[in-house]
Formats: C-alpha cells, structure tokens, sequence
C-alpha cells in the first residue's frame, strides 16, 4: 500500500501522520518544537514513520514558502527554520521526494481531501491558532501562492502585526491577538475572572484559558471573542467579495471558541459582503481536531505527485 508523511512544523507543537492514498492516519506523532536543533528533532520524527510504503514527505510550515527550492523563506514564529534549504536536506537524508507548502495551505487541502471541504470545489480554509492562516481550494485544486489573508489590513491604523504593518487582520484574530488583548485590558484594571489567573500572574494567561472563562460567564473574555468575532467577520466578508467561495471553512486550535464568535462573524458577514454572494456561503466549523495541516501535507504528496 502507497503511504505519505505529512509534517505540520508549527510554533508550539511538530505533528506528523503517515496517511494512506484514502487519507486514512496509520501512524501519528506529536512532539514539542524544539527552541534550537529543529532539524535534528525532524530528523528523528521522520526516522519514526519512514517504511518502504512511503512515496513521499510534505512539510507544512507558517511563513512564506519558495516550493521550487523548497525553502522557507520566512518564519516568524520557527525563526530556526528560515532558510533552511529543507528540500535538500530530507531528500538527501531519506531519499524520497519532498515538498515543502505552507502549513495554511496544507490544511486547506487536507479540509478538500477528507474534511469538511470534501463536496465543494471551491472554498476558504482558515485556521485559528497562535496566528491566522488561509488557505484557497479553487476549481477542485490548491492555490499555491501567499494566500495570507492574516495579514490583510481590517482597521488602517490599527495593532500592530508581528509582519511589521498595523491593523492586520491576525492582530485581531489569533491565540496571540486574544492573549494580547486580555492582558491590555487587565493592566489598565478591567474587572475578570482572568484576573485570579494564576495568583494574578495574567502574563502567563492562554487563548484556551480565555475562552474557557467566556464559556464560564467571565464578561471580560466574552467581549474579547465577540471583537474577534467582528474583526474575523470583516475579514471573511473581504475574501467572500474576492473568491465568491461555496464555503468557508474554520479550524485550528481556537476553534473551540466557536460559539463564542460566531453570531458576531455572521452578523459582520451579512452587513458587508455582496449580497448575491454572502447568500450562497456556508461558513463550517471542520470536524479535524489537530491533524488537518499534517493529514492535507500527506495529502498533497499524492495530489502533487499526480500532477506532474
Ligand atoms: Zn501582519
């Protein structure tokens, strides 16, 4: 049987699945990214997947991707991994073709391979986590280009991006944004639960923390959501007028969160899109719980590989 690795190379966690040509997961491993010697850490990870099945190995990694060197030109939460010819160096190391995607993108394939994208050809993947990331699936097939629509602007003199621009639409809607925001309001004395946090130590707070303080009643940490919920709103009522997409499709680490922004996106979506468009959208949550990026880099091994 035919199998793939795909490795999602993220901020906090590296997570790895060997998945069949039918997407199912065969082996699957999760590991903490290390703060230096990344390579040497995927190195082992792979040498823990790698059989005589394996066609081929995709890494999804955040930041801007040159695919024909298979490089990643810039990572701004992996600052270890810029430059970093990782092509060359897997290849070299198992003999075996790699890819190299960003890590939206492999997760917006992954959503049109075996997720909640499956019955449409045309749809928006955006993944919550410690940033936003976007992925296009068009006519069927994965748009390789930037597609970062966490860095679309939604307020002109707005946060500051960690991209070095103001009012980015991930200074509004990501892990970090929500965390950012919390501690912002709580050092200026607003009242919340947040505030017990650790015997007052709100610097250490977590997204997962805030939303879980929201589902408990906290004010303070529903506001917050319900903001990203407005800012997330405007920000898919952009794409929406773009792409006119059949769906918009949302995941990552924050996802559980949904019912806290949810009213407050469609709202934002009604006011703002064309409305022929904003009609025909449906805006799911996936049903991935943490592997989409890893399942879409296997995925995209054997969709690439038929393409060539
Ligand atoms: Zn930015």
């Amino acid at each position: 049987m035919r199998t793939a690795i795909g490795i999602d190379v993220g901020g906090t966690k590296i997570k790895a699945v060997c998945a069949s040509e039918k997407g199912e997961v065969l082996k699957r491993v999760a590991e903490l990214t290390p703060s230096n010697n990344v390579n040497e850490k995927l190195v082992s990870i792979l040498k823990g997947l790698v059989s005589p099945d394996v066609t081929g190995i995709c890494f999804g990694v955040a930041g801007v991707i040159d695919r024909k060197r298979g490089v990643v030109l810039e990572s701004p939460n992996i600052p270890g991994i810029n430059n970093m010819p990782i092509k060359e160096i897997f290849e070299k190391e198992f003999s075996l073709p790699v890819i190299v995607e960003n890590d939206a993108n492999a997760y917006a394939y992954g959503e049109k391979w075996v997720g909640t994208g499956k019955g449409f050809e045309n749809f928006v993947a955006i993944t919550l986590g410690t940033g936003l990331g976007s992925g296009l699936i068009y006519k069927g097939r994965l748009f390789q280009g930037a597609m970062e629509a966490g860095h679309m602007v939604v307020e002109p003199h707005g946060r500051f991006c960690t991209c070095g621009s103001f009012g980015c639409l991930e200074s509004y809607v990501s892990g970090r944004a929500v965390v950012d925001r919390a501690v912002t309001l709580l050092e200026e004395g607003a009242n919340s639960m947040l505030r017990e946090y650790q015997n007052g130590n709100f610097y250490k707070i977590t997204p997962e923390v805030i939303y879980k303080s929201a589902f408990d009643g906290d004010t303070l940490s529903r506001d917050i959501f319900r903001e990203a919920g407005t800012y997330l709103g405007i920000g898919i009522a952009n794409l929406i007028n773009l792409f006119s997409p059949e769906a918009v499709i949302l995941g990552g680490g924050l996802i559980g969160a949904w019912d806290l922004f949810i009213e407050e996106l469609k709202t934002e979506v009604s006011k703002r899109a064309l409305e022929p468009l904003a009609e025909n959208v449906e805006i799911l949550k996936t049903t991935f719980y943490e592997d989409g990026g890893s399942i879409g880099a296997a995925g995209l091994v054997f969709h690439l590989a038929g393409e060539k």
